[in-house]
């Protein structure tokens, strides 16, 4: 299989040959064209996998392809994921697949004092990547608005309920529109995840890897 065949534009696919993948892993092979067609998906994945390519070049692509997107910077896509490390990880793939797009992302953490992230967000973002704590703060602090959002990820699920996030989860969710495409990634599948994915995805396609 090639990215060719599974329909990714030519200028994603430069930017691909450019960070040396020369095919898609398997996870992007199942994942990519469901994600194209925007439908919800429910992927048991482990780092390592590239799951992260897996959601970011379909909702680059996406967004790309939306003739309405006209570079207004405003939120398009939210990736919720636990911790900085993650949070910095996603947000540089972005760039990397973005490369040709003029599709701009950028990071939301705690720990951190957050003028620059407040700043950065006042610029300008079509993609936000964050922990969710501090972006519970900010949305508390009318900085951030989600009311454009139409791709919703939950990256390493089970780590956010493990670290204690449900309840800034559930309320971030909540002002998400509903009519949104929605990936949860976890390592695992307790019955907390189960319980998360039956409220917030609407016929998920399950992955595993
Ligand atoms: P992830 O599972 O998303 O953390 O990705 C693990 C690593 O694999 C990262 O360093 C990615 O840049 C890399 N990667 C993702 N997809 C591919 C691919 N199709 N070919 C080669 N490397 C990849």
């Amino acid at each position: 299989m090639t990215f060719n065949e599974l329909n990714i534009i030519d200028r994603i696919q430069k930017s691909l040959i450019l960070a040396g993948y020369s095919e898609p892993t398997p996870i992007q092979v199942e994942a990519i064209p469901l994600l194209l067609e925007k439908k919800d998906i429910l992927g048991s994945a482990q780092t390592g996998t590239g799951k992260t390519a897996a959601f970011a070049i379909p909702i680059l692509q996406n967004i790309y392809a939306d003739k309405n997107h006209k570079e207004d910077r405003l939120i398009k896509a939210l990736v919720l994921t636990p911790t900085r490390e993650l949070a910095t990880q996603i947000s540089e793939n972005f760039t990397i697949y973005a490369k040709y797009l003029n599709i701009k992302n950028t990071t939301i953490y705690g720990g951190v004092s957050q003028k620059r992230q407040e700043e950065a967000i006042k610029r300008g973002v079509d993609i936000l990547v964050a922990t969710p704590g501090r972006l519970q703060d900010l949305m508390n602090q009318d900085i951030i608005e989600l009311k454009h959002v139409e791709y919703l990820v939950l990256d390493e699920a089970d780590q956010m309920l493990d670290m204690g996030f449900i309840k800034d989860v559930l309320k971030i969710v909540s002002k998400v529109p509903k009519n949104r495409q929605t990936m949860l990634f976890s390592a695992t599948m307790p019955k907390s995840i189960e319980a998360l994915a039956k409220e917030i995805l609407v016929e998920p396609t399950r992955i595993a890897v």
